[in-house]
């Protein structure tokens, strides 16, 4: 008799352990929480984009900027922070003279992976064509009170430092929060600020490829005449 009741004790215990398990499950929390929006947004049987994994780098922090040709030319800048690249759209391109204050949108958190990504994106969110424009380490100049921060912390108060490694932009940068997400990316004064370049201009192969926008465009455009 007791042992039937032991049983049925059991029974019900397993039976309310794969329930939560299952709606655990179905609430995503197997899944990495930090990439929750940039996983909502694409389809990835359609994207060739990288999958939703947090992940750091084995060496430094890295930078990476993307020229994206979707419905507005713009480019992406994207810093390693805690395991994901925190990502800002940037419309008129980064700039090498300090006078020169340049909008910065904040997107959605981008995988790490997404630092060697380019290519085409067929449809769906973000389609378009993708450069890898520049690359490279950073170094996290932020203090408070005469003390190191985290990167963390820096984007927390709305104010990042840094100092670029890239192949086209080198020296120190500043990205500033104004109003909800929107900040500004200023290049501060030192040896590498220069007013007469426009590398966004003048400097347009992927540093991973020699692929230019105008290139992979043309094969965009290729691609969708064929499919008609
Ligand atoms: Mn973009």
């Amino acid at each position: 008799m007791q042992k039937s009741i032991l049983n049925y004790v059991l029974l019900v215990a397993c039976c309310i352990a794969a329930t939560l398990f299952i709606l655990n499950l179905k609430r995503g929390a197997h899944m990495p929480k930090k990439l929750e929006t940039y996983k909502k947004k694409r389809d990835f049987k359609e994207t060739p984009e990288p999958k939703p994994q947090v992940k750091s780098s084995k060496g430094k922090d890295i930078f990476v900027i993307q020229q994206h040709h979707a419905s507005h030319m713009h480019f992406d800048f994207r810093l390693e922070i805690d395991g994901v690249l925190k990502s800002w759209a940037i419309p008129k391109g980064p700039s090498t003279d300090p006078k020169v204050k340049r909008l910065a949108a904040q997107t959605e958190d981008h995988p790490l992976d997404y630092a060697k990504f380019e290519g085409i994106i067929p449809e769906g969110y973000g389609a378009g064509t993708v450069i890898v424009w520049d690359t490279g380490s950073y170094d996290n100049l932020n203090e408070k009170n005469g003390k190191p921060i985290s990167m963390q912390q820096a984007f927390d108060k709305g104010h990042i430092k840094i100092f670029l490694h890239g192949k086209k932009l080198k020296g120190e940068y500043a990205l500033t929060r104004f109003k909800d997400r929107n900040w500004l990316l200023i290049k501060m004064k030192d040896a590498y600020a220069d007013a007469r370049r426009n590398p966004v201009k003048t400097e347009t192969q992927s540093v991973l490829s020699t692929k230019t926008i105008k290139k992979l465009d043309k094969k965009f455009k290729k691609m969708k005449e064929e499919r008609e």
